[in-house]
């Protein structure tokens, strides 16, 4: 058996660096066999899904040193590799579960269901579909079908018994059928759900080993029963324990730069990023911290993986960045590397229009520029000092930035512009004033190019982070002021959107 492992990444956003971490022990666990490694797009969520988050997950990937043997830039014999091209595949498979009364249409409205969820929660149940369609007479069926009611296919679930979920890094673990939901696999819109589509993808890309990411586990039930459905062999599973903050919790955006773009920006090499990730759960059989990619291959056993929440810490990061940039940089390679960091003309393009008009001469041009190629500004509190704008006025200012920022789904100038200016409306602050804490926080003066232009420049992890790191110097929140402001914030926000 030739191994094939893969990494499923969904386009809805920035390169999440979760996404590196389980794309570099799926690349490990297939070098280890001799086996393959396939990318592929799971871009079923039509509304959420952009060809450009699709193209940066690829640029960070590459970036990284993570490289595919097929997918939807390289081809490969089991295309193709991006789930929206893949409508008909869906469809046929769909049909062959409600041919073989493994699957049924839905027409329950939402109104329905949400009533229904509702009257489970009051009753202390699981919240779970009823199977009120779950035997409508064919000829029904038909005649909805026929004439163009909405609906959707659930696939049937047993009534009793358990299912037992084998996985590389635990014990069994048996779940009752009765937990199990009647997952919707065909959305009212056509499209196949995740579920669907993963399982119909994984078995004819010949994906013999699935390694994902520990909040996926619930869905093995799921997945594993249609395998069974289909008469398929399912592949093994491997769930990964998920990377945390340094306090524990999930690892996020609202609390941690996640998006690898940011650690490029922040001028990380890509060999270091990627030890930190390899280091994730895993050690060397020596337990050495520093090691390349090679290496980590050489020495892979995915048996080491060890299931306790791994951290990903910044400062760690950046500590075992600064042994690589030491140890394994020739001085020219550093010059090298420097100049094609910060040099580069696709970063520099953007910035381009917003200081060729401002400078006289070349030498002008760090002085004004600087802020896009540095990590936090140097910055004091005396900096934020305004003619109208108290203390409190430029702490509240930037935590509710920040929170409209974090809820910026569409990261340009825009988007961004038009939430920020809403905010200072409804916070009554004149927008002059109300930019002017950000104006620093961003660029760390007030007389430079547009913040809102910059801060779309900069990115969203890179920008939040600037912002994060301005409020933590003038005091944070306390955590009763934290719970007024978001109070107020919410209800700020429900009025500009009412
Ligand atoms: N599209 C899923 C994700 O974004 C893939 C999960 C899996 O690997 O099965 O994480």
């Amino acid at each position: 058996m030739t191994v094939r492992t893969r990494i499923a990444p969904s386009p809805t956003g920035d390169p999440h660096v979760g996404t590196a971490y389980i794309a570099l022990f799926n690349l490990a666990f297939a070098r280890q066999h001799g086996g393959q490694f396939i990318l592929r797009i799971e871009d079923t969520d039509r509304a959420r899904s952009t060809p450009e988050s699709e193209q940066m997950i690829l640029d960070s990937l590459r970036w990284l040193g993570l490289e595919w043997d097929e997918g939807p830039d390289v081809g490969g014999e089991h295309g193709p590799y991006r789930q929206s091209e893949r409508g008909d595949i869906y469809a046929e498979h769909a049909q062959r579960l409600i041919d073989d009364g493994h699957a049924f249409h839905c027409f329950c409205s939402s109104e329905r269901l949400d009533e229904l969820r509702k009257e489970q929660m009051a009753n202390k149940q699981t919240p779970g579909y009823d199977g009120h369609c779950l035997h409508l007479p064919k000829a029904e069926v038909e005649g909805r079908l026929a004439a163009g009611e909405e609906h959707v296919v659930r696939m049937k679930i047993p009534t009793e018994g358990t299912c037992r979920v084998e996985d590389m890094l635990r014990d069994p673990i048996e779940i009752d059928w009765s937990q199990v939901d009647m997952q919707v696999l065909v959305k009212g819109d056509g499209m196949p759900t995740y579920h669907l589509a993963n399982v119909v993808d994984d078995h004819l890309m010949g994906i013999t080993h699935v390694i994902r990411g520990e909040e996926w586990i619930n869905s093995a039930p799921k997945h594993l029963l249609l395998y069974k459905y289909f008469g398929w062999e399912a592949p093994t599973l491997c769930h990964m324990p998920l990377l945390r903050n340094p306090d524990k919790s999930k690892l996020s955006k609202r609390k941690n730069p996640t998006s690898i773009i940011y650690y490029q920006r922040m001028g990380y090499m890509a060999e270091a990023l990627l030890n930190y990730l390899g280091r994730m759960g895993w050690s060397m059989p020596d337990e050495r911290e520093k090691f390349s990619r090679e290496e980590m291959f050489a020495n892979f056993d995915i048996q080491r993986v060890s299931l306790g929440g791994p951290i990903f810490d910044q400062e760690k990061l950046s500590w075992l960045n600064g042994l690589w940039i030491r140890e394994e940089l020739s001085p020219e390679a550093f010059a090298d590397r420097v100049k094609e960091w910060a040099l580069n003309r696709d970063y520099l393009m953007p910035i381009v229009p917003l200081i060729q008009p401002r400078v006289e001469t070349f030498s002008d041009v760090m002085p004004l520029a600087g802020f896009f190629l540095s990590g936090m500004p140097q910055i004091d509190e005396a900096a934020f000092e305004h003619k109208s704008l108290e203390r409190d006025d430029v702490r509240r200012i930037l935590q509710y930035a920040l929170w409209q920022l974090e809820a910026t789904r569409h990261w340009d100038k825009e988007h961004i512009f038009p939430g920020l200016s809403g905010l200072s409306k409804a916070m009554d602050f004149k927008i002059r004033d109300f930019l002017f804490p950000l104006f620093i926080a961003i660029a760390g003066t007030s007389s430079t190019v547009s913040v809102i232009e910059s801060m779309a420049i900069l990115g969203p992890d890179l920008s939040r982070a600037r912002v994060r790191h301005a409020l933590n110097l003038l005091g944070g929140p306390s955590k009763k002021e934290a719970k007024r402001w978001e109070k107020e914030f919410r209800g700020l926000q429900a009025a500009l959107e009412g």
